[in-house]
């Protein structure tokens, strides 16, 4: 089951800057990213993995996306200070 963002979280002003990445030449496109991403933001066509465009408003931040990709093809960085997400209801 997906989790409804507009729920749960929202961006704070400011850009955060791209925060996750792909290498897709290391890449294996096994869909563990996928499968864990709980906002489903992870599409694999063609054995390659790449996040959707707009990420960025409606990514969690978790990392387990970074944590599970075994193949070392994602990298992530939390966005810099007061560009991040905010929880709401929590
Ligand atoms: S977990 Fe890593 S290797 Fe697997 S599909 Fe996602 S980016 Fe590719
Ligand atoms: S950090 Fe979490 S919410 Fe963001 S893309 Fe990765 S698994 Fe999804």
């Amino acid at each position: 089951m997906k989790i409804e963002l507009k729920e749960i979280s929202q961006r704070a002003p400011g850009d955060p800057g791209d925060f996750i990445k792909v290498e897709t030449e290391k890449c294996v496109g096994c869909g563990k990213c996928a499968i864990v991403c709980i906002v489903n933001l992870w599409r694999v066509h063609a054995g390659i993995a790449s996040i959707i465009d707009e990420y960025k408003e409606k990514c969690l931040e978790c990392g387990a996306c970074y944590s599970v990709c075994e193949a070392g093809a994602i990298n992530f960085s939390y966005p810099a200070g007061g560009t991040g997400v905010v929880y709401l209801n929590g």
